[in-house]
């Protein structure tokens, strides 16, 4: 095939495709920028599909908050580098709106993010503190803030879900709770069955009838039955309908390891429907290059069709951490990948781990990462902006632990909120 080498034009271009990058794009058309994005698969599929605002408090670390709003207060006050200290509370109730209101739209159903956190069940029937769920998962909230009778139900050859694990983990607060082991519909054999080969299957109606048959056998006096996430990839909430509809059950999924449906789903919702709404994705690619030049800046990158560039008004750089290749670990300290932007770290690698892995003050390299302006613009060597083009988002950002203190996606949507606003009263100026 001849390769032909492909130039577009946008105002707005975003670097990478995890929460943040997604955020960025949703952000940017609904102000109705032209935008571009590239990036490839990075932390999107792992998550467990809850959004975090803020799970922990900061100073006393162990206390889950149940009013993240008033621990965000707590936290700009004892933490004033956060990037949440760059953010309102007001402003980030607003990203979380459009974010997930965004998100439903594209078939993908979450809750309204409320007043407090909800107390979400974790693959090993722990819970964990955060803002919105999945419709799919918000009945398992409901079931244990009732301390309903509840049967957990695991499949034949799934690895790494265990309903006696979930029930063992959690009997002592919630009794009603107990354990069954089903076979997925034409998976008897008991070998390895996985996630989202289930939840593909589950998309197919005659695959729903066998399986909420299976269901009904085993629910017993249960009100609701808890399984691994497995309900569909897309418009999940309609095939968890169907399968209440046809097992007469309330029925609430569970998050399984990563790689997970929820994520899955996610990244397949926007790399399906951002397109159709006018954003030109370049999915499964990365920038190689960042030519700043005086009217815009050029990124480059090549496909299986030939080199692509495409010149922006302004940059949003959402490359995520180490995971994702944003972020490199090297023998004389962390850097950034793509630009070499200076990165605030810890003085030498002795001092990116503490002795203890669990130890609750968490580990400093944890928090590299690039400092910005309050205007999300990164900082150069001289402590000023790097460019006035460009702007930064999500994970990648300075001075937060987004693992202790489970703020990861809001993170991810607040600071891309702020990026694009920023980006945006720039391209307005320029006209
Ligand atoms: C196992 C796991 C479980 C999680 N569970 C939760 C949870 O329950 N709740 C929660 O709120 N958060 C959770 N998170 C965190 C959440 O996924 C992250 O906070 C969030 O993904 C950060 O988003 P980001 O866009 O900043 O970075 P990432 O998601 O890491 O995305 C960065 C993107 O940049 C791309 N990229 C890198 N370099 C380039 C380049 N040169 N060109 C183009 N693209 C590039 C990558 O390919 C990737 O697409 C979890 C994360 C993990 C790993």
């Amino acid at each position: 095939m001849q390769q032909k080498p492909r130039a577009y034009e946008v105002q707005l271009a975003v670097i990478g495709s995890g929460l943040a990058g997604f955020a960025a794009s949703i952000f940017a058309l609904e102000r109705g920028l032209s935008t571009a994005q590239v990036g490839n698969t990075g932390a999107v599929a792992y998550t467990t599909g809850y959004l975090d605002l803020l799970g922990y408090h900061p100073v006393t670390g162990q206390q889950m908050l149940h009013d993240p709003w008033q621990g965000l207060e707590t936290l700009r006050r004892d933490e004033p580098g956060h990037p949440y200290a760059l953010i309102r509370n007001d402003e980030i109730a607003d990203a979380f709106h459009l974010f997930t209101r965004a998100v439903s739209d594209m078939g993908v159903n979450y809750s309204a993010p409320g007043e407090n956190n909800l107390a979400a069940l974790t693959p090993s029937g722990t819970f964990k503190p955060t803002l919105s769920v999945p419709l799919t998962m918000l009945p398992g909230v409901e079931a244990h803030r009732r301390a309903a009778r509840t049967r957990i139900v695991d499949i034949l050859g799934l690895k790494g879900f265990s309903a006696r694990e979930v029930v063992a983990n959690l009997q002592d607060s919630w009794p009603g709770l107990s354990a069954v082991t089903i076979n997925f519909p034409g998976m008897e054999s008991g070998s390895q069955v996985y996630p989202e080969v289930m939840a593909r299957a589950l998309q197919v109606p005659a695959e729903r009838e066998l399986f909420a048959q299976q269901l009904r056998e085993v629910a017993g006096d249960a009100e609701y039955l808890g399984l691994p996430a497995i309900m569909g990839i897309h418009e999940p909430d309609a095939v968890h309908n169907d399968l209440e509809r046809l097992s007469g059950l309330r029925l609430f999924e569970i998050p399984t390891m990563p790689p997970a449906v929820a994520g899955i789903r996610l990244r397949e919702a926007f790399e399906q429907i951002f397109p159709e709404r006018g954003l030109l994705l370049i999915p499964q690619q990365k920038v190689d290059r960042v030519t700043p030049e005086a009217d815009g800046t050029t990124l480059r990158l090549k496909d299986s069709y030939g080199d692509v560039s495409i010149h922006a008004q302004a940059v949003i750089l959402a490359t995520g951490r180490f995971l994702s290749g944003g972020l490199e670990a090297l023998r004389d300290g962390v850097r950034e990948a793509l630009l070499n932007l200076p990165v605030t770290q810890p003085e030498g690698r002795e001092a990116w781990y503490r002795e203890r892995y669990f130890d609750p003050r968490g580990h400093l390299v944890n928090r590299a990462g690039i400092e910005i302006d309050p205007q999300f613009r990164p900082l150069g060597r001289d402590g000023k902006p790097a460019s006035k083009r460009l702007f930064a988002a999500g994970v990648i950002l300075a001075h937060q632990d987004w693992i202790r203190q489970r703020c990861g996606a809001g993170i991810a949507i607040a600071s891309a909120y702020k990026a694009v606003e920023s980006a945006a009263a720039m391209l307005t100026r320029q006209t």
